[in-house]
């Protein structure tokens, strides 16, 4: 792996020269102190918010599986045979400023995307995607877990991942792939032979615990989420749970979606032609796990609640060998009620923990 460093003013102008060629996403502060992943004008100096930015309300990952996206259209000819095309073009781009909470999503959705039958509209676009990640040295703010969620410090997926130094607006460059190196011969930049010194400095500077933490380490919530005294802590979240869905469609890992078909009509009601879209769902609906008949799987908020607290920590552990929650605290800071899945493991765990200590 080559390493490189490079000055602040060499990184902003070597994102203005790469966003020249090809669309390229940054996190951009829109109105009051939301961060949205937004494609950078290379005219538009105050675009570049390279050291402070705050967590995007919407994670980059969500750019890899866009809300509505068109997945085919169709058309019939003359004779009445039916034709079909890609939907929705895909166009490579680059997105910067991922930080490692949204890198390790990235990845997760990777596996998502490609178990089974594979995701080929995710796929493309994911393949045409360069990432460039940017290490933590501070916790973004109060809402974050990551260390404890154990994404800290995660870099696979990223094409280069820059790291803050010790050494005022001085950045280290790792570059991870071939295309990371292709991307990165344009930047103004000198060979680095002690990185991992230099990198090491850096986060030792690192405050400790970086972020929150849970109570009970990650590898052992799978088991104690399903413990009965679980429920209690499930109910009393959702007695001000409004169900409204925004903490899944935050989420980076959260990846169920429906699809809707569009017809236009011509002459006696014939499908002429039409297309298939896909929607971003939410398991925190109530119709979420209703089907045909009227049935509903989960129709209470608290079975909501748990449903959500067992995919992230045991469900799709189990399948993927990995958390799903990568503790970037997207649930809690957006909730209009605050509620924070890391405030109910850890209400789960110490409720379970209490119930044992007072059988003993
Ligand atoms: S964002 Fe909050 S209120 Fe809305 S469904 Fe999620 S937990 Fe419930
Ligand atoms: S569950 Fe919440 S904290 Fe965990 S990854 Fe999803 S949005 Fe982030």
């Amino acid at each position: 792996m080559n390493a490189y460093t490079t000055q602040l003013e060499q990184l902003k102008s070597w994102f203005f020269a790469l966003a020249e060629k090809q669309s390229f996403f940054l996190p951009k502060k829109m109105e009051g102190v939301n961060y949205r992943f937004e494609r950078l004008h290379c005219v538009n100096e105050q675009d570049l918010d390279l050291l402070s930015y705050r967590p995007t309300i919407l994670p980059p990952g969500k750019h890899l599986f866009p809300d509505g996206e068109i997945l085919f259209t169709y058309h019939k000819d003359e004779q009445g045979h039916y034709h079909f095309s890609q939907g929705s073009t895909i166009e490579p781009q680059i997105i910067a400023g991922v930080r490692s909470c949204d890198l390790k999503g990235i990845y997760l959705m990777d596996r998502v995307f490609s178990d089974g039958i594979k995701d080929t509209h995710y796929l493309q676009r994911r393949e045409k995607t360069d990432i460039i990640a940017f290490n933590c040295l501070t916790p973004c703010d109060d809402h974050c877990f990551c260390e404890t969620a154990q994404s800290l410090d995660f870099q696979t997926g990223a094409d280069i991942f820059i790291s803050p130094l010790l050494e005022k607006d001085c950045f280290l460059l790792e570059v991870q792939s071939s295309r990371g190196d292709e991307l990165i011969k344009t930047l103004v930049s000198d060979k680095c032979v002690n990185a991992t010194e230099l990198k090491q400095q850096a986060m030792d500077s690192r405050p400790k615990p970086f972020g929150r933490q849970f109570v009970t380490p990650v590898e052992q919530l799978s088991e104690i989420i399903h413990h009965e005294d679980a429920e209690y802590v499930y109910q009393q979240y959702a007695k001000r749970c409004f169900s409204c869905g925004t903490c899944n469609l935050v989420c980076p890992t959260c990846y169920c979606f429906e699809t809707k078909d569009e017809f236009e009509l011509e002459n006696s009601l014939d499908q002429a032609k039409g297309k298939k879209t896909r929607h971003w769902d939410a398991c925190l609906n109530p119709g979420f796990a209703e089907v045909a008949g009227g049935h509903n799987f989960r129709p209470e908020a608290a079975a909501r609640q748990r449903h959500r607290v067992r995919r992230k920590f045991d469900y799709l552990p189990q399948r993927f060998e990995q958390t799903f929650c990568t503790g970037c605290g997207r649930c809690g800071r957006q909730c209009t009620t605050g509620i924070d899945i890391f405030d109910i493991v850890n209400d789960v765990c110490l409720s379970v923990e209490q119930e044992q200590e007072s059988e003993q």
